[in-house]
């Protein structure tokens, strides 16, 4: 049987938990996003929710970052040099910033969004790490194939997408603090400060 095109993907892989829960009443997994876990508590239907009893594990930021897999490295080292090894949650994406302005599709940005919001609700995380690079093969595709060949407008352009995800997560989650970086393809990362609106 198809899913039905109105409602919840039944068919979809559940996490063990919101599967057994999904099966006794009509809370999607949307809902769980809205209230968060611990709201699971307010389900009627749901039995004693394990989830409820959990310790809260702290992270310290949500970085998102491109998929290259040249910047893996350099990336896990610019965040050990911040001093968060093993402190944060990580989304990868291709282009980074460019994925919350919709590349290639809406859903990435959607899972973004999605994404952010359980490291809020699950982690408590109040800084969210934004990573461009150099040579991005998702702004060369979106943007301009020749784009890495003039560095300076390169840096430029990546700065317009990072503040414009820059001022769509503080419209969103004006407690979280957000920051902006552009990774060269030797390591060297370059802050990007936030223009004005
Ligand atoms: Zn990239």
């Amino acid at each position: 049987m198809s899913p039905s095109a109105n409602g919840p993907d039944s068919t979809a892989p559940q996490p063990p938990q919101m599967a057994r829960h999904l099966g006794h009443c009509g809370c999607d997994r949307r809902w769980f996003l809205r209230v968060g876990l611990w709201g699971a508590v307010a389900c009627p239907l749901l039995g004693k929710p394990q989830l409820a009893q959990a310790e809260p594990h702290p992270a310290q930021a949500l970085v998102l970052s491109c998929i290259d897999f040249r910047m893996v490295e350099a990336e896990q080292q610019f965040l050990a040099q911040k001093q968060l090894s093993h402190r944060y949650d990580w989304v990868a994406l291709a282009g980074s910033s460019l994925a919350l302005a919709g590349f290639p599709h809406a859903a990435e940005a959607e899972t973004f969004w999605d994404q952010l919001e359980i490291s809020q609700q699950l982690h408590h995380i109040n800084r969210v790490i934004l990573l461009d690079h150099q040579d991005c093969g998702a702004y060369a595709n979106h943007v301009d194939p020749t784009l890495s060949q003039d560095p300076q407008r390169e840096q430029q352009v990546h700065a317009i997408y990072l503040n414009q995800a820059y001022r769509a997560i503080t419209a969103k989650y004006p407690d979280l603090s957000v920051e902006l970086y552009f990774l060269r393809l030797d390591g060297t990362a370059y802050p990007v400060l936030p223009t004005v609106a």
